[in-house]
Parts: C-alpha cells; structure tokens; sequence
C-alpha cells in the first residue's frame, strides 16, 4: 500500500517539474511556442491523473499497483524527455550562433564577409543621419593582382590577400569597418571622419601595403601596390534619408575613384569630386 502511494507521489513529482520545464522553455524560446505551449498544457493537466488515484484510495482504500508502478515509470520518462529537449534546444542555439560568426566573416582573410560590411554600414550611415558626422568610404583594390597568382600560384595569392588584410586592421580603429567586397577588394568605413582625414589614412594603408612584404616564395619576397578609391558622405549636404541609398552612392564614388586611381598610373589615392 505504502509503496503504491510512494510510486504515485515520485510520478506526481516528476510529471510537476517536468510541466515546470516545459513552461520554462515555452516562456524561453522563440522558435517552438506552440510545441511547449501543447506540452505545458498536456503535462498540467495530465498531473490530474496523478491525483485522482489517491483521491479514490482515501475514499474506497484501493489502490491499483500496476497502475502506480506504470504512472511513475512514465512520468519519469516524460521528464527526462523534456530535460533532453532542454539540452538539445541549447546546443542548437549554440550551432546557430557559430553559423551566425562564420558568416559574419570572410573565411580566408578574417576581414568582415560581404553581407556583414553592408548591414555594418547601413547602421554607421543611420548614425551619421543622427551625429550629422561625416562618414568616409574606401575602396582598395590591388594593382595587377592577375600577375601575382599568375607569377607565384593563386597559394601565394591567397597569403597576399590574407596579410594585406592583416596590414590594413593595423591601421585602423575598432571603429572602422574593414569588409572584403570582392575577390582583392577590400571597403573601409570610416565613421567620423572629413575628406583631409580619410585621405590620410589611405595614405597610411597604401604606403604600409607597399613597404611590407606580403608573402615570402623561396626567398623571392612578393610586394604589392594598391590602389585606393575615396568618398565622403555628408550628412548635412541634401539627401533622402534612406540609408540604403546613401550606402549605394558612396559605395559607388568610391569605386569609381579607385578606377581613377587605376587609370592615373595605380599605386595612389584618389579622391571622389
Ligand atoms: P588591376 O590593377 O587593374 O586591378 O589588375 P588586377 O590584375 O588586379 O585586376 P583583375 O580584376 O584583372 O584581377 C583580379 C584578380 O584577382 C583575378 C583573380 O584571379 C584574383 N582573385 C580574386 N579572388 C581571389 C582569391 O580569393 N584568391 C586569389 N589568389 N586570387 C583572387
Ligand atoms: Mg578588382
Ligand atoms: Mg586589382
């Protein structure tokens, strides 16, 4: 007798915590409301199957044994499941949010991935909307990158790309995006910063690309040169206020600059008008 009323007692106990688990995650996650707002209400209400054994034993004084022993076996299943799900659930939180960085960064340079420098950007234009701070963009391209995986083999060409990269993040300010948007080019976004200030910096990036060897085959060291392409946004000067178009503009001065630079002898900085 005792130990049916035991068993129905470690049934009632599981099935509780495990209701209590399932309110938990339904009031956690995002992703599966409906699915622990079912098993919440499934898991109260069956916990009324747990108390309804001992409310006819303190009325008849029977008690089904089979009916105790299956009850605690398949409560503390339950919460053992639900505990699983728990467990399952963090560690597919956890995979999202690797996924999450690995997109946010381009695999062979540890620069900022495309799609990750663009939606950075948005939001330094929407804050150069607010601060009315200039903002400046940098477009960097390599001079005759062709010859170089021609010359030395696309290996070399990548541990070029990798420590101009490098080179580059040197120079710059935690602040300051640095996003790889093509094969060899490279945009920066300067937040706070006028025309005299961003040719500087270009400056600085073009002459440490230069002077710094960017990869070491059989002791022939390969040096580059770049060629850089800049825009200033104002956001005192007229403009929608669609950020998205103010990105689109400055992304393409600054290129058009960099193919200025291209066509003026590369190895420069040039300045959009
Ligand atoms: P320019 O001075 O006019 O920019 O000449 P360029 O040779 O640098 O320009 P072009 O656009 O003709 O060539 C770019 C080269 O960049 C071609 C392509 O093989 C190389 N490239 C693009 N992505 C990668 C990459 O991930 N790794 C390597 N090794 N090379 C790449
Ligand atoms: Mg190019
Ligand atoms: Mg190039």
């Amino acid at each position: 007798m005792m130990m049916g009323i035991g068993l129905y007692l470690l049934a009632f106990i599981a099935q509780f915590t495990a209701a209590g688990w399932s309110i938990y995650l339904l009031l956690k996650t995002q992703s599966y409301r409906k699915t622990f707002a079912c098993l919440s209400i499934a898991y109260i209400l069956m916990l009324g199957r747990r108390i309804t054994p001992l409310i006819d034993f303190s009325n008849d004084g029977n008690l089904n044994l089979v009916d105790a022993v299956l009850a605690a076996m398949i409560s503390t299943l339950i919460l053992l499941g639900t505990l699983y799900i728990k467990h399952l659930l963090k560690d597919l939180e956890n995979a999202n949010l690797t996924l999450a960085q690995i997109n946010k960064t381009d695999s062979l340079t540890g620069a900022l991935s495309r799609p990750e420098t663009f939606s950075r950007t948005l939001l330094e234009v929407e804050r150069s909307f607010r601060t009315k701070h200039k903002l400046a963009f940098l477009m960097i391209d390599i001079d005759h990158f062709k010859l170089v995986n021609d010359t030395y083999g696309h290996w070399v060409g990548d541990t070029v790309l990798l420590n101009l990269a490098r080179c580059c993040q040197e120079e710059l300010r935690a602040i300051d995006i640095f996003g790889r948007v093509g094969g060899e080019e490279f945009l920066v976004v300067l937040p706070d910063t006028d025309q005299v200030q961003a040719f500087e910096v270009a400056e600085r990036l073009r002459k440490h690309a230069t002077k710094e060897i960017l990869a070491d085959v059989a002791g022939a060291e390969v040096h580059i040169t770049i060629s850089i392409g800049i825009a200033v946004f104002n956001p005192s000067d007229r403009h929608d206020g669609l950020a998205a178009n103010v990105l689109s503009r400055s992304y393409q001065d600054c290129d058009q600059a960099m193919y200025q630079a291209k066509t003026a002898g590369r190895n420069q900085c040039v300045v959009s008008k």
